[in-house]
């Protein structure tokens, strides 16, 4: 058990009493053991095998990505300015078609490298392809993950839609709670309109007869609210409560035309929202009701979706975006506020992906944190009292400088330590040639 001091910081603990203060924190892979204000003492010091001068950057906890789609990163920057329908017809579903083990894979190791550089700690992916390679992955590079294999029923026999719901059992049963609880496991109908009813009632009992909660896209664009009610005369949330999706813990990504009364029957079934406010934007889908989902006490976090959709998989750029955009279309400044989004932006994650013991700097949580560096001119001038401000609304990812995820060190000094960032790099621009 080697334990690492961070000191010389200044700690943003987000914590209950949301105290920001200048000090340290001593850790270990299973745990923080102790935050402390001002100089380590010597007998915390003495402890530790490592230790990290700080010099003054921000230590805070790491972001948490809520919905994302690994193997979809290296389809950034094709078929933009295109409405979701279209997109996923002519762009993303031909050339995610094109996806062999070695892309996936170069994909995946991609995301992992920008996620990690931008300070995120934690993530969900769905995505379809060699997923259970895909959890073999998430444990190698030391983050914390939830593994989600998406399914769509639409157009699959019943022997393809059999496979793909043992698929996803076999997957929790392999890799739940693994690599000692980092990796996590759940059951991914894609969205009720790729997904019959009876498929998704079938995915339903599954998960309420192994205990699995479910993730889903949920109410994306108009369109789809439209088409949804034209074809079963429900709105695709009641639907899905109908068929006892949130009946099981749920987490729903997008949720963005909801109205009252879809709200509050999430708010009943206990359904966790992930907000993709630029992929939403970039989209056109709309915004989603953040402060009626918020005050209705639905839990709402962030998520970027993929890079093919928002293009970064940066959650600084996330969180900024989801501060300012219902501000704007509000016409109130007081819409939301700026503790609240950095709260969503790691402890709210970290709680609806299932992970209940990180997001905050506190004795006995576990150890994901990152340190920001603000020596730089966007993030001057600085003082205890601008902290807050300056994370949410003028920090970037690329100002992230050191990660550690449950003790251990992926970033050290911007440099990855888990993962060859150059060849991945490499591997990512030779597939270009490869898709269109
Ligand atoms: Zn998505």
């Amino acid at each position: 058990m080697s334990l690492t001091l961070i000191y010389n910081a200044r700690v943003i603990t987000m914590a209950e009493d949301q105290a920001v203060f200048t000090g340290g924190v001593l850790f270990d892979n299973e745990r923080i053991h102790s935050v402390f204000s001002g100089k380590a003492d010597q007998s915390i010091a003495v402890k530790a095998a490592v230790k990290v001068d700080a010099k003054g950057k921000w230590l805070m906890p790491g972001l948490v990505n809520t919905h994302a789609h690994l193997g979809a990163t290296l389809l950034r920057g094709l078929g933009e300015d295109l409405p979701l329908d279209q997109w996923l017809k002519t762009v993303m579903w031909p050339n995610e078609a094109k996806l062999n083990r070695e892309l996936a894979h170069v994909s995946a190791d991609l995301a992992l490298t920008e996620m990690i550089r931008s300070g995120t700690t934690a993530y969900l992916d769905m995505y379809h392809l060699f997923m259970d390679e895909m959890a073999e992955k998430a444990a190698e590079s030391g983050m914390r993950a939830v593994i989600a294999r998406g399914m769509i029923g639409i157009g699959a026999s019943e022997t393809e839609q059999k496979a793909k719901l043992d698929e996803s059992v076999q997957l929790f049963k392999t890799y739940h709670n693994a690599a000692e609880g980092r990796v996590r496991v759940l059951l991914a109908p894609h969205a009720p309109y790729t997904c019959p009813p009876d498929f998704l009632r079938r995915t339903a009992d599954i998960a309420k007869r192994n205990n699995i909660s479910v993730h889903t896209h949920l109410a994306e664009t108009r369109t789809e609210i439209d088409e949804y009610k034209a074809k079963y005369q429900k709105h695709p949330a009641s639907h899905l409560a109908e068929l006892g999706l949130f009946d099981v813990p749920a987490l729903v990504a997008h949720g963005v035309h909801l109205s009252d009364r879809e709200i509050n029957l999430l708010k009943e079934k206990d359904v966790a929202v992930s907000h993709n406010p630029i992929s939403n934007l970039k989209l056109g889908s709309g915004v989603a009701p953040l402060r009626k989902l918020t005050e209705a006490g639905v839990k709402t976090a962030l998520g970027t979706d993929s890079a093919a959709s928002n293009n970064t998989l940066d959650m600084f750029e996330e969180l900024r975006s989801a501060a300012l955009i219902h501000k704007g279309m509000h016409e109130n400044p007081q819409e939301t506020k700026a503790y609240d989004l950095l709260k969503m932006a790691g402890q709210t994650g970290a709680e609806v992906l299932g992970f209940n013991n990180t997001g905050r700097i506190e004795s006995g949580c576990e150890a994901d944190l990152i340190l920001i560096d603000p020596d730089a001119p966007h993030l001057t001038p600085s003082s205890v009292e601008r902290t807050i401000s300056h994370l949410v609304y003028a920090v970037k990812g690329s100002d992230v400088t050191d990660v550690w995820v449950k003790g251990r060190q992926l970033m050290n000094n911007r440099e990855l330590t888990s993962l060859d960032e150059e060849k991945i790099r490499y591997e990512a621009n030779q597939s270009v040639k490869k898709f269109d």
